[in-house]
C-alpha cells in the first residue's frame, strides 16, 4: 500500500449491510443514521438488499444451464423487490445479460461478477435517492471509477496505488457544503486495463468500506449491521452472547478469519495499515455502544474475548515415509497448493504426515487431485467444524487448554492449533458437535461475568 494521502477535513466511512437496507423501513432508518452524522462528512458504502446477491447468482446459474424460464422467475422477483424504488426499465440491461448468459451456455466467473454487481449498483442508487428525498445532497458514485483491482474475478484484490490515486478527487465533493454525503456500492471493483466489473468476494462490502477508509485517511470506519457489535459468539448460535466493547485489530482479524461473519476477513488489513479505528454498530439500535476495534488490546477481565466457528471444514492429510528427516517436503506441498490457488487455515504435522484445513471445502477434490504423487498417501475428511477461541493473551495464560478440552471432554477432537499466534486456540470437531461445543465453551468462559461490564476498558 504505497501512495496514500490524508484527507484534510474530518470524514468517516459508514457501511450498511444487506439487512440495514433490506426494505423501505430499513433504508429510512439507515438514512437517518447518516443524516445525524452529516457534520462528519460521511462516505456511505452499501451492500445489496438482503438476499439479492443470492437471487442474482441463482438467476445467472439457471440462465447458464439453459433454464431461462426459471432464471426469469428470479429476475421477476428481483424486479418486484426493486420496483417500489426505481423505474422498471432500470433492470433492462440485467435482463439482456441473463439472455446473453443463456446463449453462451455457461456462467463464467466474469459473468458472475457482472451479474452479482447489480445488487450493489441498484441499492446504492436507491440509497442516494432516499437521502435526496430527505433533503440531503447525496452524490452517487460508481465503485468501478474508484476501486481498481486485479483480474481475479470473484475474489479480486485492490491495486492500492491505482485505487488511492482515484480517490484524490473525493475531497472536492465535500468542499462546498456540509449537507453532502457520498454513496457508493460496496463489493464491486473494476479490473485493471479494461475496467471490466470485478467483485471482492462474498461479504466484500465491509472490505470496500475499509479500502475507502484507507484511501481517504478516514477518521473512522463504521460497519452498520444487524447485531450490537462483535459478540462473544454468533448470537444465532448462542442466544446469550454479549457485545464486546473493545477488541484489538489482531483479535478481530482472527475472529473474522475463523468464521465471525460480521466482518469480512480482509476488512481489518487496510484499517490496520493506516491505524484507523473500526466500529461495529447495529442499525436497528443506533444508540448502542457497539464494538470499537483499534491497534492496541484493551486490558479486560476476560482472557477469552470471543468464540468463532466455521461449519463444513475439510481436512487433507498427506502421509509419506519420505518425510522422515527429509528437507523441503512442506515447501513442496505448499508450492503445489499455491499453484492451484488454495489457502490453508490450520496445519498439524507429525514425523511422517501433515494435515491441513482448506479455507474453501469445495476445493477438496481438486486438492486431492493436485497432490497425487508417488509415495504420498493423500486423504480427505469432510463434515468437520472448527471452533476458535480468541483473546489477547491466550498463548501465555496457564490452564486455558485444560478448561477448553475439559468442557468438551467426551468429544472427538480432530486437530488442535495453539500458540502460533498470541491470540487464538482453534480445534476441529465433528460437524454435528460444533454448535454444542460452542455452547459449552461459551458457558465455560462467559457465565460468571456481568454483561454490563464485559470487555470494558480498564
Ligand atoms: P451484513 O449484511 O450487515 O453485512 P452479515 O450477515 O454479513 O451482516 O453479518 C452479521 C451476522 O454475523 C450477524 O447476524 C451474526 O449472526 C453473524 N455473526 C457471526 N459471528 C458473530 C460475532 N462473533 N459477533 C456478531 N455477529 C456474528
Ligand atoms: N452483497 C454481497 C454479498 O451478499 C456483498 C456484501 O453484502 O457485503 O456477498
Ligand atoms: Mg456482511
Amino acid at each position: 500500500m504505497g501512495c496514500f494521502f490524508a484527507f484534510g477535513g474530518k470524514m468517516i466511512v459508514m457501511k450498511f449491510g444487506g439487512t440495514s437496507v433490506e426494505d423501505t423501513a430499513a433504508i429510512d432508518r439507515s438514512c437517518r443514521i447518516v443524516i445525524e452524522r452529516l457534520h462528519r462528512q460521511p462516505f456511505v458504502v452499501v451492500s445489496a438488499m438482503a438476499g439479492v446477491t443470492n437471487d442474482l447468482l441463482e438467476a445467472g446459474r439457471l440462465a447458464g444451464s439453459g433454464k431461462i424460464s426459471e432464471s426469469l422467475e428470479f429476475f421477476e422477483r428481483l424486479e418486484r423487490r426493486h420496483e417500489e424504488f426505481l423505474p422498471k426499465g432500470d433492470l433492462t440491461n440485467l435482463l439482456g445479460l441473463l439472455h446473453w448468459i443463456n446463449e453462451a451456455g455457461e456462467f463464467s466467473p466474469r459473468a458472475q461478477d457482472s451479474v452479482a454487481a447489480w445488487g450493489e449498483d441498484l441499492c446504492s442508487e436507491i440509497f442516494a435517492r432516499a437521502l435526496r428525498r430527505l433533503g440531503i445532497e447525496a452524490i452517487h458514485i460508481d465503485a468501478r471509477d474508484f476501486i481498481v483491482t486485479d483480474r481475479n474475478f470473484g475474489n479480486a484484490r485492490p491495486l492500492w496505488d491505482k485505487t488511492f490515486k482515484k480517490f484524490q478527487i473525493i475531497p472536492e465533493f465535500f468542499k462546498e457544503t456540509n449537507r453532502t454525503a457520498l454513496v457508493m456500492g460496496g463489493f464491486i471493483g473494476s479490473a485493471v486495463e479494461d475496467g471490466e466489473t470485478t467483485t471482492l468476494g462474498r461479504g466484500g462490502s465491509d472490505y470496500s468500506a475499509a479500502i475507502v477508509g484507507a484511501a481517504m485517511g478516514a477518521e473512522e470506519i463504521q460497519i452498520w449491521t444487524d447485531v450490537d457489535g462483535m459478540m462473544t459468539a454468533d448470537p444465532k448460535i448462542v442466544s446469550t452472547a454479549r457485545t464486546i466493547r473493545c477488541l484489538s485489530f489482531a483479535e478481530a482479524s482472527e475472529l473474522a478469519s475463523f468464521g465471525a461473519k460480521v466482518l469480512h476477513p480482509r476488512t481489518l488489513e487496510p484499517a490496520m495499515d493506516k491505524n484507523i479505528p473500526v466500529y461495529v454498530f447495529n442499525s436497528r439500535n443506533p444508540g448502542g455502544a457497539g464494538t470499537r476495534i483499534t491497534r492496541d488490546a484493551v486490558p479486560c477481565q476476560n482472557i477469552v474475548k470471543s468464540i468463532a466457528c466455521k461449519r463444513d471444514v475439510s481436512v487433507i492429510t498427506v502421509e509419506t515415509s519420505r518425510m522422515l528427516k527429509a528437507v523441503g517436503f512442506l515447501g513442496k506441498l505448499f508450492t503445489i497448493l499455491e499453484s492451484i490457488g488454495v489457502s490453508v487455515d490450520m496445519v498439524a504435522t507429525s514425523e511422517v504426515s501433515v494435515s491441513f484445513t482448506l479455507d474453501d471445502s469445495s476445493k477438496g477434490p481438486q486438492v486431492l487431485d493436485a497432490l497425487r504423487r508417488p509415495h504420498w498417501a493423500v486423504s480427505l475428511e469432510n463434515n468437520l467444524g472448527l471452533a476458535c477461541l480468541v483473546g489477547n493473551d491466550l498463548k501465555w495464560t496457564p490452564g486455558i487448554a485444560a478448561r477448553v478440552f475439559g468442557s468438551i471432554r467426551e468429544f472427538h477432537v480432530r486437530m488442535i492449533s495453539h500458540g502460533a499466534s498470541m491470540t487464538n486456540l482453534a480445534f476441529l470437531v465433528r460437524r454435528q458437535q460444533l454448535e454444542e461445543a460452542v455452547h459449552r465453551l461459551h458457558s465455560e468462559f462467559f457465565s460468571e461475568f456481568d454483561p454490563k461490564v464485559f470487555a470494558e476498558p480498564g
